[in-house]
Protein backbone atom coordinates (compact mmCIF):
# COMPACT_ATOMS: atom_id res chain seq x y z
CA UNK A 1 0.00 0.00 0.00
CA UNK A 2 2.80 2.60 0.68
CA UNK A 3 4.59 1.81 -2.58
CA UNK A 4 1.56 2.45 -4.46
CA UNK A 5 0.74 5.62 -2.40
CA UNK A 6 4.66 7.29 -3.23
CA UNK A 7 3.80 6.92 -6.94
CA UNK A 8 0.54 8.79 -6.69
CA UNK A 9 0.52 11.67 -8.93
CA UNK A 10 0.43 15.39 -7.71
CA UNK A 11 -3.19 15.51 -9.47
CA UNK A 12 -5.07 12.51 -9.52
CA UNK A 13 -8.28 13.20 -12.38
CA UNK A 14 -10.55 10.46 -13.66
CA UNK A 15 -11.32 9.96 -16.95
CA UNK A 16 -14.70 10.51 -18.42
CA UNK A 17 -15.64 6.72 -18.04
CA UNK A 18 -14.68 6.75 -15.04
CA UNK A 19 -17.25 9.35 -13.45
CA UNK A 20 -19.83 8.28 -11.62
CA UNK A 21 -22.94 7.94 -13.56
CA UNK A 22 -25.62 6.68 -10.22
CA UNK A 23 -25.50 8.80 -6.92
CA UNK A 24 -25.09 7.24 -3.88
CA UNK A 25 -27.89 7.16 -0.94
CA UNK A 26 -26.28 6.37 2.21
CA UNK A 27 -29.38 6.43 3.79
CA UNK A 28 -29.90 2.93 2.20
CA UNK A 29 -26.95 1.66 4.52
CA UNK A 30 -27.59 3.33 7.83
CA UNK A 31 -29.41 0.72 10.39
CA UNK A 32 -30.85 3.54 12.10
CA UNK A 33 -32.41 5.76 9.59
CA UNK A 34 -32.45 9.99 9.89
CA UNK A 35 -35.67 10.76 11.57
CA UNK A 36 -37.99 12.20 9.62
CA UNK A 37 -38.76 15.55 9.18
CA UNK A 38 -42.38 17.22 10.53
CA UNK A 39 -44.62 19.28 9.89
CA UNK A 40 -44.81 22.24 11.34
CA UNK A 41 -48.47 22.75 12.37
CA UNK A 42 -48.84 18.95 12.93
CA UNK A 43 -46.08 17.70 14.35
CA UNK A 44 -46.97 14.39 12.15
CA UNK A 45 -44.06 13.29 9.54
CA UNK A 46 -44.43 14.92 6.18
CA UNK A 47 -45.95 13.08 3.54
CA UNK A 48 -44.61 13.18 -0.42
CA UNK A 49 -47.69 15.28 -1.05
CA UNK A 50 -47.22 17.73 1.50
CA UNK A 51 -43.08 18.20 0.82
CA UNK A 52 -44.72 18.62 -2.90
CA UNK A 53 -45.81 22.06 -1.77
CA UNK A 54 -42.51 23.23 -0.63
CA UNK A 55 -39.84 21.01 -3.44
CA UNK A 56 -40.08 19.78 -6.52
CA UNK A 57 -42.17 16.40 -6.61
CA UNK A 58 -38.59 14.41 -8.05
CA UNK A 59 -36.90 16.23 -5.09
CA UNK A 60 -39.20 15.52 -2.21
CA UNK A 61 -39.60 11.44 -2.96
CA UNK A 62 -35.66 11.39 -2.99
CA UNK A 63 -35.75 13.42 0.18
CA UNK A 64 -37.74 10.56 1.89
CA UNK A 65 -35.92 8.02 -0.12
CA UNK A 66 -33.95 5.32 2.97
CA UNK A 67 -33.69 2.83 0.55
CA UNK A 68 -32.83 3.18 -2.68
CA UNK A 69 -28.69 2.29 -2.75
CA UNK A 70 -28.16 4.14 -6.32
CA UNK A 71 -30.42 6.75 -8.07
CA UNK A 72 -29.11 7.23 -11.60
CA UNK A 73 -27.72 10.84 -12.56
CA UNK A 74 -29.98 12.74 -15.24
CA UNK A 75 -27.84 12.75 -18.70
CA UNK A 76 -28.48 16.47 -18.68
CA UNK A 77 -26.74 16.79 -15.35
CA UNK A 78 -24.29 14.30 -16.19
CA UNK A 79 -23.42 16.70 -19.61
CA UNK A 80 -23.22 20.04 -17.09
CA UNK A 81 -20.81 17.54 -14.86
CA UNK A 82 -18.64 17.09 -17.26
CA UNK A 83 -18.53 20.97 -18.06
CA UNK A 84 -16.34 21.35 -14.38
CA UNK A 85 -16.09 17.60 -13.42
CA UNK A 86 -14.31 15.93 -12.35
CA UNK A 87 -12.70 17.69 -9.74
CA UNK A 88 -9.04 16.83 -8.74
CA UNK A 89 -7.94 14.54 -5.72
CA UNK A 90 -4.91 16.68 -5.13
CA UNK A 91 -1.87 15.02 -3.09
CA UNK A 92 -0.80 17.16 -0.78
CA UNK A 93 3.26 16.48 -1.46
CA UNK A 94 4.42 20.26 -0.60
CA UNK A 95 2.14 20.54 2.85
CA UNK A 96 3.08 16.89 3.81
CA UNK A 97 7.01 17.98 3.19
CA UNK A 98 6.50 21.45 4.77
CA UNK A 99 4.83 19.82 7.75
CA UNK A 100 7.56 17.21 7.89
CA UNK A 101 4.98 14.53 8.41
CA UNK A 102 4.96 10.44 7.36
CA UNK A 103 0.93 11.32 6.94
CA UNK A 104 -0.01 11.02 3.45
CA UNK A 105 -2.71 14.12 2.69
CA UNK A 106 -5.08 14.38 -0.22
CA UNK A 107 -7.76 16.98 -0.52
CA UNK A 108 -10.56 16.74 -2.47
CA UNK A 109 -10.82 20.49 -4.81
CA UNK A 110 -14.35 21.56 -5.45
CA UNK A 111 -13.49 25.36 -6.47
CA UNK A 112 -12.42 24.80 -10.06
CA UNK A 113 -15.74 26.39 -11.56
CA UNK A 114 -17.51 29.66 -11.17
CA UNK A 115 -19.31 29.64 -8.41
CA UNK A 116 -16.17 28.74 -6.32
CA UNK A 117 -17.75 25.34 -4.12
CA UNK A 118 -19.03 22.39 -4.25
CA UNK A 119 -22.65 23.88 -4.06
CA UNK A 120 -23.27 23.33 -8.22
CA UNK A 121 -23.27 19.80 -7.71
CA UNK A 122 -26.59 20.09 -6.17
CA UNK A 123 -27.45 23.18 -7.79
CA UNK A 124 -28.02 21.62 -11.30
CA UNK A 125 -29.73 18.76 -9.74
CA UNK A 126 -32.11 21.01 -8.19
CA UNK A 127 -32.71 23.23 -10.94
CA UNK A 128 -33.11 20.09 -12.81
CA UNK A 129 -35.89 18.67 -11.50
CA UNK A 130 -38.12 21.91 -11.53
CA UNK A 131 -37.40 22.73 -15.39
CA UNK A 132 -38.53 19.24 -15.61
CA UNK A 133 -41.50 19.20 -13.45
CA UNK A 134 -42.32 22.28 -16.31
CA UNK A 135 -42.10 25.39 -13.14
CA UNK A 136 -40.89 28.56 -14.38
CA UNK A 137 -38.24 29.81 -11.63
CA UNK A 138 -36.97 29.05 -8.27
CA UNK A 139 -36.67 31.03 -4.59
CA UNK A 140 -33.73 30.50 -2.18
CA UNK A 141 -31.54 32.12 0.29
CA UNK A 142 -27.73 32.31 0.40
CA UNK A 143 -25.85 33.85 2.80
CA UNK A 144 -22.06 34.15 1.92
CA UNK A 145 -23.22 34.06 -1.86
CA UNK A 146 -21.65 30.48 -2.77
CA UNK A 147 -25.25 28.72 -3.11
CA UNK A 148 -26.97 31.55 -4.40
CA UNK A 149 -24.32 31.78 -7.12
CA UNK A 150 -24.08 28.52 -8.22
CA UNK A 151 -28.03 28.09 -8.52
CA UNK A 152 -27.76 31.53 -10.68
CA UNK A 153 -25.40 29.25 -13.02
CA UNK A 154 -27.38 26.59 -12.89
CA UNK A 155 -30.90 28.13 -13.53
CA UNK A 156 -29.15 29.95 -16.83
CA UNK A 157 -28.39 26.96 -18.35
CA UNK A 158 -31.65 25.22 -17.54
CA UNK A 159 -33.57 28.56 -18.64
CA UNK A 160 -35.11 29.16 -15.36
CA UNK A 161 -36.41 32.29 -12.97
CA UNK A 162 -33.68 32.23 -10.13
CA UNK A 163 -35.21 35.11 -7.28
CA UNK A 164 -32.09 34.83 -4.23
CA UNK A 165 -32.77 36.61 -0.69
CA UNK A 166 -29.32 37.30 0.43
CA UNK A 167 -28.84 37.85 3.96
CA UNK A 168 -28.65 41.87 4.57
CA UNK A 169 -24.95 41.67 5.98
CA UNK A 170 -23.32 39.77 3.43
CA UNK A 171 -25.41 42.00 0.55
CA UNK A 172 -23.48 44.68 1.66
CA UNK A 173 -20.51 43.18 2.17
CA UNK A 174 -20.09 41.48 -1.03
CA UNK A 175 -21.59 43.56 -3.86
CA UNK A 176 -19.23 40.92 -6.66
CA UNK A 177 -21.13 38.39 -4.95
CA UNK A 178 -24.22 39.57 -6.40
CA UNK A 179 -22.94 41.18 -9.51
CA UNK A 180 -21.80 37.60 -10.19
CA UNK A 181 -25.35 35.74 -9.69
CA UNK A 182 -27.04 38.93 -11.67
CA UNK A 183 -24.65 38.07 -14.32
CA UNK A 184 -26.30 34.79 -15.04
CA UNK A 185 -29.76 36.36 -14.74
CA UNK A 186 -30.58 35.85 -11.01
CA UNK A 187 -32.59 38.66 -9.21
CA UNK A 188 -30.98 39.59 -5.57
CA UNK A 189 -32.62 40.90 -2.60
CA UNK A 190 -31.24 41.67 0.14
CA UNK A 191 -33.16 39.81 3.28
CA UNK A 192 -35.20 40.97 5.53
CA UNK A 193 -37.25 42.47 3.16
CA UNK A 194 -40.20 43.90 2.45
CA UNK A 195 -40.97 41.69 -0.27
CA UNK A 196 -42.76 39.16 2.10
CA UNK A 197 -45.09 38.74 5.26
CA UNK A 198 -42.21 37.59 7.62
CA UNK A 199 -39.24 39.67 6.16
CA UNK A 200 -41.70 42.78 7.05
CA UNK A 201 -42.80 41.55 10.45
CA UNK A 202 -38.82 41.05 11.07
CA UNK A 203 -38.21 44.37 9.86
CA UNK A 204 -41.47 46.03 11.91
CA UNK A 205 -39.68 44.26 15.16
CA UNK A 206 -36.45 45.15 14.34
CA UNK A 207 -35.70 47.53 11.79
CA UNK A 208 -31.98 47.72 11.79
CA UNK A 209 -31.09 43.71 11.84
CA UNK A 210 -28.26 42.22 9.44
CA UNK A 211 -30.31 39.20 8.88
CA UNK A 212 -29.45 35.64 9.35
CA UNK A 213 -29.82 32.47 6.91
CA UNK A 214 -32.73 31.45 8.98
CA UNK A 215 -34.69 34.57 8.13
CA UNK A 216 -33.47 34.47 4.21
CA UNK A 217 -35.13 30.65 4.18
CA UNK A 218 -38.22 31.92 5.43
CA UNK A 219 -38.52 34.52 2.99
CA UNK A 220 -37.58 32.30 0.32
CA UNK A 221 -40.49 29.96 1.05
CA UNK A 222 -42.69 32.11 1.31
CA UNK A 223 -41.98 33.90 -2.07
CA UNK A 224 -42.15 30.62 -3.86
CA UNK A 225 -45.53 29.57 -2.02
CA UNK A 226 -46.94 33.31 -3.39
CA UNK A 227 -46.45 32.70 -6.90
CA UNK A 228 -47.34 29.49 -9.12
CA UNK A 229 -44.34 27.70 -10.56
CA UNK A 230 -42.22 28.66 -8.23
CA UNK A 231 -40.49 26.14 -5.61
CA UNK A 232 -37.85 26.72 -2.94
CA UNK A 233 -34.97 24.54 -2.94
CA UNK A 234 -32.15 24.98 -0.54
CA UNK A 235 -28.66 24.31 -0.89
CA UNK A 236 -27.17 22.02 2.33
CA UNK A 237 -28.53 20.18 5.37
CA UNK A 238 -31.70 18.20 3.39
CA UNK A 239 -31.05 14.01 2.54
CA UNK A 240 -31.54 15.35 -1.35
CA UNK A 241 -28.39 17.59 -0.83
CA UNK A 242 -26.31 15.40 0.30
CA UNK A 243 -27.63 12.86 -2.02
CA UNK A 244 -26.62 15.02 -4.92
CA UNK A 245 -22.91 15.81 -2.95
CA UNK A 246 -21.92 12.05 -2.99
CA UNK A 247 -20.71 12.65 -6.45
CA UNK A 248 -17.36 14.10 -4.01
CA UNK A 249 -17.00 10.88 -2.26
CA UNK A 250 -17.35 8.53 -5.74
CA UNK A 251 -15.10 10.50 -7.52
CA UNK A 252 -12.54 10.55 -4.64
CA UNK A 253 -13.24 6.59 -3.99
CA UNK A 254 -12.86 5.57 -7.27
CA UNK A 255 -9.48 7.87 -7.77
CA UNK A 256 -7.86 6.58 -4.53
CA UNK A 257 -8.74 3.08 -5.63
CA UNK A 258 -6.52 4.12 -9.10
CA UNK A 259 -3.85 3.68 -6.60
CA UNK A 260 -5.18 1.15 -4.21
CA UNK A 261 -5.41 3.47 -1.17
CA UNK A 262 -7.39 3.38 1.82
CA UNK A 263 -7.88 6.52 3.94
CA UNK A 264 -6.97 6.27 7.63
CA UNK A 265 -9.24 9.34 8.32
CA UNK A 266 -11.38 11.73 6.38
CA UNK A 267 -11.64 15.24 7.09
CA UNK A 268 -14.55 18.16 6.37
CA UNK A 269 -15.69 20.83 7.10
CA UNK A 270 -19.51 21.15 8.46
CA UNK A 271 -22.04 23.97 8.30
CA UNK A 272 -25.33 22.12 6.95
CA UNK A 273 -23.36 19.15 6.50
CA UNK A 274 -23.70 18.77 2.57
CA UNK A 275 -19.79 18.60 1.57
CA UNK A 276 -19.07 16.39 4.42
CA UNK A 277 -22.03 14.07 4.00
CA UNK A 278 -20.69 13.94 0.69
CA UNK A 279 -17.57 13.36 0.70
CA UNK A 280 -17.92 10.34 3.17
CA UNK A 281 -20.86 8.98 1.54
CA UNK A 282 -19.06 5.57 0.17
CA UNK A 283 -16.40 5.05 2.76
CA UNK A 284 -18.66 5.39 5.38
CA UNK A 285 -20.90 2.41 3.76
CA UNK A 286 -17.64 0.29 4.30
CA UNK A 287 -17.37 1.33 7.76
CA UNK A 288 -21.36 0.53 8.27
CA UNK A 289 -20.91 -2.80 6.51
CA UNK A 290 -17.72 -3.85 9.00
CA UNK A 291 -15.22 -3.36 6.23
CA UNK A 292 -13.14 -1.08 7.28
CA UNK A 293 -12.40 1.69 10.25
CA UNK A 294 -11.89 4.41 8.80
CA UNK A 295 -12.10 7.69 11.21
CA UNK A 296 -14.27 10.09 10.06
CA UNK A 297 -14.01 14.36 11.28
CA UNK A 298 -16.38 16.95 11.22
CA UNK A 299 -14.88 20.66 11.75
CA UNK A 300 -16.93 23.27 12.96
CA UNK A 301 -16.39 26.83 13.64
CA UNK A 302 -16.22 27.16 17.61
CA UNK A 303 -18.57 29.91 17.58
CA UNK A 304 -20.98 27.79 16.07
CA UNK A 305 -20.86 24.48 17.32
CA UNK A 306 -23.56 22.87 16.55
CA UNK A 307 -22.37 19.21 16.65
CA UNK A 308 -20.26 19.67 19.82
CA UNK A 309 -22.23 21.74 22.12
CA UNK A 310 -25.76 21.57 20.77
CA UNK A 311 -28.47 19.30 21.25
CA UNK A 312 -30.07 16.35 19.09
CA UNK A 313 -33.80 17.39 18.91
CA UNK A 314 -36.28 18.10 16.74
CA UNK A 315 -36.22 21.88 15.63
CA UNK A 316 -37.27 24.39 13.28
CA UNK A 317 -34.96 24.84 10.33
CA UNK A 318 -35.99 28.22 9.74
CA UNK A 319 -36.49 31.60 11.99
CA UNK A 320 -40.28 32.03 10.68
CA UNK A 321 -40.81 28.45 11.69
CA UNK A 322 -42.75 27.74 8.54
CA UNK A 323 -40.39 24.74 6.63
CA UNK A 324 -40.32 21.33 8.12
CA UNK A 325 -38.84 20.59 11.72
CA UNK A 326 -35.96 18.42 12.03
CA UNK A 327 -34.38 16.09 14.13
CA UNK A 328 -30.99 17.42 14.10
CA UNK A 329 -27.94 18.44 16.37
CA UNK A 330 -29.25 22.19 16.95
CA UNK A 331 -27.86 25.35 18.74
CA UNK A 332 -31.56 26.61 18.31
CA UNK A 333 -33.31 28.17 15.28
CA UNK A 334 -32.66 31.91 16.78
CA UNK A 335 -28.78 31.27 17.20
CA UNK A 336 -26.84 33.68 15.44
CA UNK A 337 -23.36 33.43 15.78
CA UNK A 338 -21.52 36.65 17.03
CA UNK A 339 -21.04 39.38 13.95
CA UNK A 340 -17.15 39.48 14.15
CA UNK A 341 -17.40 35.75 12.86
CA UNK A 342 -16.07 35.52 9.24
CA UNK A 343 -15.73 32.16 8.66
CA UNK A 344 -19.12 30.93 7.09
CA UNK A 345 -20.90 27.72 8.65
CA UNK A 346 -22.79 29.65 10.23
CA UNK A 347 -26.26 27.73 10.08
CA UNK A 348 -27.83 26.76 13.55
CA UNK A 349 -28.55 22.71 12.87
CA UNK A 350 -26.88 19.99 10.95
CA UNK A 351 -27.66 17.24 8.46
CA UNK A 352 -29.56 14.73 9.85
CA UNK A 353 -28.19 12.18 8.01
CA UNK A 354 -24.83 13.03 9.68
CA UNK A 355 -26.67 13.77 13.40
CA UNK A 356 -27.50 10.84 13.38
CA UNK A 357 -24.10 9.15 12.60
CA UNK A 358 -22.62 11.70 15.45
CA UNK A 359 -25.06 10.22 17.75
CA UNK A 360 -24.30 6.85 16.36
CA UNK A 361 -20.50 7.46 16.96
CA UNK A 362 -19.80 6.94 13.34
CA UNK A 363 -18.98 10.06 12.99
CA UNK A 364 -16.45 12.42 15.55
CA UNK A 365 -16.40 16.56 15.97
CA UNK A 366 -14.27 18.98 16.30
CA UNK A 367 -14.40 22.87 16.86
CA UNK A 368 -11.71 25.38 16.14
CA UNK A 369 -11.55 28.87 16.67
CA UNK A 370 -11.72 31.36 13.89
CA UNK A 371 -7.78 33.00 14.07
CA UNK A 372 -6.64 29.56 13.91
CA UNK A 373 -8.65 28.50 10.95
CA UNK A 374 -7.21 31.78 9.08
CA UNK A 375 -3.57 30.79 9.93
CA UNK A 376 -4.17 26.85 8.70
CA UNK A 377 -5.61 29.14 5.39
CA UNK A 378 -2.74 31.30 4.91
CA UNK A 379 0.28 28.61 5.51
CA UNK A 380 -1.76 26.27 2.93
CA UNK A 381 -2.36 29.56 0.79
CA UNK A 382 1.74 29.56 0.87
CA UNK A 383 2.58 25.92 0.70
CA UNK A 384 -0.60 24.63 -2.00
CA UNK A 385 -0.99 27.37 -4.13
CA UNK A 386 -4.62 27.73 -3.48
CA UNK A 387 -6.24 30.49 -1.87
CA UNK A 388 -8.98 28.47 0.27
CA UNK A 389 -12.64 29.78 1.30
CA UNK A 390 -12.41 30.46 4.96
CA UNK A 391 -15.02 27.16 5.41
CA UNK A 392 -13.06 25.04 3.64
CA UNK A 393 -10.13 26.24 5.89
CA UNK A 394 -11.47 24.63 8.57
CA UNK A 395 -10.99 21.30 7.27
CA UNK A 396 -6.84 22.34 6.16
CA UNK A 397 -6.61 23.64 10.08
CA UNK A 398 -7.68 20.03 11.45
CA UNK A 399 -5.85 17.99 8.52
CA UNK A 400 -2.58 19.57 9.44
CA UNK A 401 -3.32 19.19 13.14
CA UNK A 402 -3.89 15.41 12.49
CA UNK A 403 -0.72 15.41 10.07
CA UNK A 404 1.56 17.08 13.08
CA UNK A 405 0.31 14.33 15.30
CA UNK A 406 1.48 11.84 12.67
CA UNK A 407 4.78 13.34 12.88
CA UNK A 408 4.51 13.06 16.79
CA UNK A 409 3.40 9.52 16.88
CA UNK A 410 5.19 8.72 13.63
CA UNK A 411 2.44 7.05 11.66
CA UNK A 412 1.88 7.30 8.05
CA UNK A 413 -1.85 7.64 7.88
CA UNK A 414 -3.42 8.33 4.80
CA UNK A 415 -5.64 11.81 5.56
CA UNK A 416 -7.98 12.79 3.08
CA UNK A 417 -9.77 16.62 3.62
CA UNK A 418 -12.77 18.17 1.34
CA UNK A 419 -11.08 21.43 0.10
CA UNK A 420 -14.91 22.60 -0.59
CA UNK A 421 -13.95 26.17 -2.22
CA UNK A 422 -12.15 29.59 -3.03
CA UNK A 423 -11.70 32.12 -0.94
CA UNK A 424 -11.81 35.16 -3.66
CA UNK A 425 -14.98 36.89 -2.37
CA UNK A 426 -13.54 36.58 1.58
CA UNK A 427 -11.05 38.79 1.43
CA UNK A 428 -12.39 41.81 3.57
CA UNK A 429 -12.42 38.56 6.14
CA UNK A 430 -8.35 37.29 4.90
CA UNK A 431 -8.36 41.58 5.41
CA UNK A 432 -9.68 41.43 8.89
CA UNK A 433 -7.17 38.25 9.79
CA UNK A 434 -3.77 40.72 8.19
CA UNK A 435 -5.27 43.58 10.36
CA UNK A 436 -5.17 41.78 13.40
CA UNK A 437 -9.12 43.20 14.25
CA UNK A 438 -10.38 39.53 13.71
CA UNK A 439 -11.48 38.05 17.28
CA UNK A 440 -12.44 34.93 18.34
CA UNK A 441 -15.50 34.85 20.09
CA UNK A 442 -17.16 31.77 21.25
CA UNK A 443 -21.15 31.83 22.21
CA UNK A 444 -21.59 31.03 26.56
CA UNK A 445 -23.09 28.23 27.73
CA UNK A 446 -25.91 31.43 28.62
CA UNK A 447 -26.33 31.96 25.31
CA UNK A 448 -26.48 28.56 23.96
CA UNK A 449 -29.47 28.31 26.77
CA UNK A 450 -31.33 31.04 25.34
CA UNK A 451 -31.77 29.62 22.30
CA UNK A 452 -31.89 26.57 23.21
CA UNK A 453 -34.88 27.26 25.26
CA UNK A 454 -36.83 28.14 22.12
CA UNK A 455 -36.54 24.55 20.81
CA UNK A 456 -40.53 23.38 20.15
CA UNK A 457 -42.19 20.91 22.68
CA UNK A 458 -43.19 18.18 20.98
C1 LIG B 1 -21.62 26.35 1.77
C2 LIG B 1 -20.20 26.01 1.91
C3 LIG B 1 -19.75 25.16 2.93
C4 LIG B 1 -20.64 24.59 4.00
O1 LIG B 1 -21.78 23.90 3.59
P1 LIG B 1 -21.97 22.36 3.85
O2 LIG B 1 -23.37 22.12 3.46
O3 LIG B 1 -21.70 22.08 5.29
O4 LIG B 1 -21.01 21.67 2.97
C5 LIG B 1 -18.42 24.85 2.98
N1 LIG B 1 -17.54 25.36 2.11
C6 LIG B 1 -17.93 26.19 1.13
C7 LIG B 1 -16.90 26.73 0.19
C8 LIG B 1 -19.26 26.54 0.99
O5 LIG B 1 -19.64 27.35 0.01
Amino acid sequence: MSNAATQVPYKIYLREDQMPKAWYNLRADMKTKPAPLLNPGTGKPMTEQELSAVFCQKLARQELDNDTTYVPIPEKILNFYKMYRPSPLVRAYCLEKKLNTPARIFYKFEGNNTSGSHKLNSAIAQAYYAKQQGLKGVTTETGAGQWGTALSMACAYLGLDCRVYMVKVSYAQKPYRREVMRTYGAQVIPSPSDTTAVGREILSRNPDTSGSLGCAISEAVEASRAETGYRYVLGSVLNQVLLHQSVIGLETKAALDEYGIRPDLIIGCAGGGSNLGGLIAPFMAERLRGESDCRFLAVEPASCPSLTRGVFAYDFTDTGRICPMAKMYTLGSDFIPAPNHAGGLRYHGMSPILSQLYHDEYLEAVAVPQREVFQAAEAFARTEGILPAPESSHAIKTAIDEALRCRETGEAKNIVFGLTGTGYFDLAAYQRFHDGTLTDSIPSDEDLARSLEKLPKL
